[in-house]
């Protein structure tokens, strides 16, 4: 099942940012226990990013977006990693994922989301190797749960979970 692609409007705390895109996979329902999620998007142990078309992505206030990239462990090598954080240089919020392996691709944390999100059916906890101890994981019986990272997308994830859109549940946006 492929949803209809969702108009997503965001911004930041402070407002200087603002940014819209076309989201085919717009159900929070991943969630990330990983360090750099936890400590640049998280504090409360996770974050949750959705996936949608980079090439509709609009943004004000562009000026005040800062990319932060992440030095990773890789078998004792520093790297720093291809994928690119966008944050809100005055008040700090974690506003998309950027990556330039899958240009088309983008990924807006949830909590810069201004447009009601829909409830996903379940979530899926990954990252769980990285999980700082004193984070409970939280969530339904039947969630999966993943010491590392998933080998399926979001937009895998959307086909199979995401309940068949009515009509009259998603109507075009006035924009
Ligand atoms: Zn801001
Ligand atoms: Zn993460």
């Amino acid at each position: 099942m492929m949803l209809a692609p969702m108009h997503l409007e965001g911004s930041c705390h402070c407002g200087r940012v603002r940014f819209s895109v076309e989201s085919t996979e717009p159900l929070p329902f991943m969630r990330c226990y990983c360090s750099i999620c936890r400590k640049t998007a998280g504090t409360g142990g996770y974050a949750i990013n959705l996936g949608a078309d980079h090439r509709t992505l609009q943004v004000k206030g562009r000026r005040y977006v800062r990319v932060y990239r992440a030095t990773l462990d890789t078998d004792g090598q520093a790297e720093v990693s291809p994928g690119q954080r966008h944050f809100c240089s005055h008040c700090g919020t974690a506003l998309w994922m950027w990556d330039p392996r899958w240009p088309d691709l983008v990924h807006p944390h949830a909590g810069a989301i201004d447009t009601p999100l829909p409830e996903p059916p379940a979530n899926v906890h990954v990252m769980l190797d990285s999980k700082a101890p004193w984070v409970r994981v939280e969530g339904r019986p039947g969630d999966e749960r993943h010491a590392a990272f998933p080998d399926f997308s979001l937009a895998d994830w959307h086909r199979a979970h995401a309940p068949a859109p009515a009509a009259a549940d998603r109507p075009e946006g006035p924009g």
